[in-house]
């Protein structure tokens, strides 16, 4: 199954590489920061967060994700954009059962970051709400990719062409499945030889 996770700092080009990932595998992109502009709408509290730039609490997160990932368009994989993004969220996940083949992570610099956020002008991309996502993002994104450094595949998301990373991207996913059916038709064959 193609069930990817998506992490990237703000401005590394989630939602870009989601929409080719999501052509190519022929699975839904599920962006959690689309999902929260849709709720802000709807909902104060998550109003609230999502001004600021801070991070909506986890079983918010949860119940509107869990939600989106019941959809019958979900069964064969999906991409999950901008999650997890704490560590209580990876527990969250582990607890409720979201889960996972492959962890893709964005890598952009921050020079970089400030300046494509800047170029792009959303309601939160002013330069205090873009300063305080990018420490957010250290702060408790940062334990996150630690986490997952090393299962993760670590793409460099800045200085080539937007096509280039993203076959890239598709490159290192299939080539990991590869992997994977190799070491499976292993085992298989070591058992079989027995
Ligand atoms: P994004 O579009 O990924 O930049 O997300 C926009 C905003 O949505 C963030 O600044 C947060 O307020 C909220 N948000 C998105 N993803 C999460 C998440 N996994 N946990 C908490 N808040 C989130």
């Amino acid at each position: 199954m193609n069930r990817i996770i998506l992490l990237g700092g703000p401005g590394s080009g989630k939602s870009t590489y989601s929409k080719s990932l999501s052509e190519h595998f022929n699975i839904p992109h599920i962006s959690v920061g689309e999902l929260m502009r849709e709720e802000q709408k709807i909902n104060p509290e998550v109003d609230k967060y999502v001004s600021a730039g801070e991070l909506v609490p986890t079983d918010i997160i949860i119940d509107i994700l869990k939600e989106r990932l019941s959809e019958s368009d979900s069964v064969d994989g999906y991409i999950l954009d901008g999650f997890p993004r704490s560590m209580e969220q990876v527990e969250a996940m582990e607890t409720e059962d979201i889960e996972y083949d492959y962890v893709v992570n964005l890598n952009v610099s921050e020079d970089e970051v400030v300046m494509r956020l800047t170029a792009r002008g959303r309601e939160d991309d002013t330069p205090e709400i873009i300063k305080k996502r990018l420490s957010i993002f250290d702060k408790q994104t940062g334990p996150v990719i630690q986490h997952f450094k090393d299962e993760m595949i670590d793409i460099k998301a800045e200085g080539r062409e937007i096509e280039d990373t993203a076959e890239d991207i598709i490159n290192s996913i299939e080539s990991k499945t590869e992997n994977r059916k190799y070491k499976k038709g292993m085992t298989f064959k070591n058992y079989t030889g027995l």
